[in-house]
């Protein structure tokens, strides 16, 4: 039986975590995006791990060693915000070539330590060994305040869906660099994720949160899952930039489909109750509303065209 037969990657998460009883200390294992531990009085650790594997995650044809480096760093830290946390420390491992030049690491590093010092991430340690294609590692470990913790399984009937910044703008680099077509690449080779101060801000506002590494529908599937509801997500109000539109125009590819199945475009997903919306504006206002959480017998659907269609899943690792 091959893994991709299990259903997906959240199905493997799930017949090989199932078993494992969680001892006391641990308010959460598997299946959000950090593991949470208690800490002090007043606040929980999150701890987070993310590979990246040559030819899968990054091409050397378009990135650079130090590009890798930051991507790197930026796609882990954005699974700490998704908690509504700060990262605090990382542990680096891994397995490079044989022939690999101290120039090459140097650019790596130089990448990795510039996303460290965006988000004051602090290099204790890891691992290094060697194989036939280049695998990097990256475990932070993050804290965050007890109250200010949000899970993929807070979202309530009535919430607004709202997301960050632009989607899918990673995947349209991609397809330009697949297409060997000119245009902004920028999302793809050096994405950017949210600030600590932001997801902090979004977090006293929001019932759950989430990233969206793996595109926006399944992030909402995520939340929905987990959450016990159902969606609706209004295709027309996603939000794209001209340079997503552009790429899609050039590639003859449909610009929704880079937001909604494509992913790494490492923006916050998070549900509210839609009476916060003035109140986080005041704070924080780079959020579209996307959707709404319905109850769990609605079903997931998106509006397309005034025509509800069930919301097929994102992008898998093994599907
Ligand atoms: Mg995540």
């Amino acid at each position: 039986m091959k893994l991709g037969d299990l259903g997906g990657e959240f199905e493997f998460i799930k017949h090989v975590t199932s078993n494992i009883g969680l001892p006391p200390g641990v308010v959460k294992g598997a299946g959000d995006d950090c593991a949470v531990l208690d800490y002090s009085d007043s606040e929980y650790l999150l701890v987070t791990t993310d590979m990246m594997v040559e030819n899968d995650h990054f091409n050397l044809k378009w990135f650079s060693p130090g590009q890798t480096g930051w991507k790197l760093s930026e796609s882990n830290v954005s699974d700490i915000l998704a908690m509504g946390g700060s990262p605090l420390y990382a542990f680096i491992s891994m397995s490079l070539l044989r022939d690999t030049t101290v120039e090459f690491m140097d650019d790596f590093y130089k990448g990795l330590l510039a996303s460290f010092k965006r988000h004051s991430v602090t290099l204790l340690g890891g691992d290094t060994t060697h194989g036939t294609e280049y695998v990097f590692n990256l475990t932070l470990v993050g804290k965050v305040d007890k109250k200010g913790i949000r899970y993929r399984s807070g979202a309530k009937p009535g919430d607004i869906i709202c997301v960050t910044g632009r989607l899918g703008g990673s995947t349209a680099g991609l397809k330009l660099l697949l297409q060997g077509k000119q245009g902004y690449i920028d999302a793809h080779v050096s994405p950017r994720c949210r600030t600590a101060a932001e997801a902090a801000a979004i977090a006293g506002y929001a019932n759950a949160m989430i990233d969206v590494s793996d595109g926006l529908a399944s992030e909402v599937t995520h939340i929905c899952r987990q959450s016990g509801t159902g969606a609706r997500i209004d295709r027309s109000v996603i939000p794209m930039s001209a340079e997503t539109l552009d790429a899609a125009e050039k590639t003859g590819l449909d610009p929704y489909d880079f937001a909604l199945y494509g992913g790494e475009d490492f923006e916050l997903l998070f549900t509210m109750d839609p009476g916060n919306i003035p109140q986080l504006n005041k704070k924080f206002n780079d959020f579209t509303a996307v959707g709404e959480i319905l109850s769990a017998d609605r079903g997931i659907y998106i509006s397309v065209d005034g025509e509800n269609q069930p919301l097929k899943k994102g992008y898998d690792h093994f599907a």
